[in-house]
């Protein structure tokens, strides 16, 4: 039936990930079937009688560990779709590029945490990989697992109305957007760059890239040299843009 891309999340507080998931572009999509997303609490597959997801840790210690064998259990009934990535905060940092990576394969699976984490035998032998959105430490995998999907979701061909709009934004190309400017033409004094409305749409693409550059080489000095550097066309575009603002 759906040909969407299919997401499985293992979490117990599946209402989180659907929450953050049901209105917008990532709404939409999930009801044309662009995204098949499905939810499944690891809770139903709890074997004692207070229905226990975690427990306290080998070792002693704070907090509480998500259990291996209800985790399992969870994961194996539904056969998901792989790669199944655990979110933790020791994981790769996840990127533009995994995105890219993740919306031309077939599907993927996420797996939230909570508590103190998920006990590391699932991590070792039950998913693929683990992933972060960054050094920071939340309280579950559940807003993680909803970046994760959005930023991938909009990749999906037909999600966005706009396909150019995937094309030159922020590090499609390695580099950062340029800035965008809209009506009024005139915000409390404040111009929009003359070239915009200059109607020269060679100079308008020139003037974009090379903004994007400049801020590149500004903000993310990292993203230029992970590109290898200012070519001599980079150069002169540079050059090209600060002789316009004189
Ligand atoms: N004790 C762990 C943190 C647990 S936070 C540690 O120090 O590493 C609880 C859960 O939130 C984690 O199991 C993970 O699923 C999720 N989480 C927290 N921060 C995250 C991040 N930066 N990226 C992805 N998931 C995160």
């Amino acid at each position: 039936m759906s040909s969407g891309l299919r997401v499985d999340v293992f979490s117990v507080f599946p209402e989180l990930v659907d929450g953050a998931l049901s209105a917008s572009i990532i709404g939409r999509a999930r009801q044309n079937s662009q995204i098949d997303l499905r939810l499944h609490d690891p809770r139903d597959h709890a074997t004692d009688a207070h229905r226990s997801i975690d427990d306290s840790p080998f070792g002693g210690g704070a907090g509480m560990v998500m259990r291996p064998d209800v985790l399992a259990a969870s994961i194996r009934e539904t056969d998901p779709p792989r790669p199944l990535l655990a979110m933790t905060p020791s994981g790769a940092t996840f990127d533009q590029a995994m995105a890219r990576e993740l919306a031309a394969g077939g599907g993927f699976s996420l797996l939230c945490g909570r508590y103190e984490g998920i006990d590391q035998r699932v991590l070792d032998s039950v998913v693929d990989a683990e992933v972060s959105i960054g050094d920071y430490v939340l309280a579950g995998g559940e807003v993680a697992a909803a970046v994760i999907i959005e930023a991938v979701g909009r990749l999906v061909p037909g999600v966005l109305g706009n396909a150019d709009s995937i094309e030159d934004e922020s590090f499609a190309t390695g580099l950062l957007e340029y800035p965008h400017y809209t009506r009024p033409a005139d915000f409390e004094g404040a111009e929009v760059p003359p070239i915009l409305l200059s109607g020269n749409h060679g100079a308008v693409d020139r003037w974009r890239y090379a903004m994007s550059l400049r801020r590149t080489v500004e903000r993310r000095p990292d993203l230029i040299d992970a590109r290898g550097g200012l070519s001599p066309d980079d150069e002169a575009d540079l050059a090209w843009l600060a002789a316009l603002d004189r």
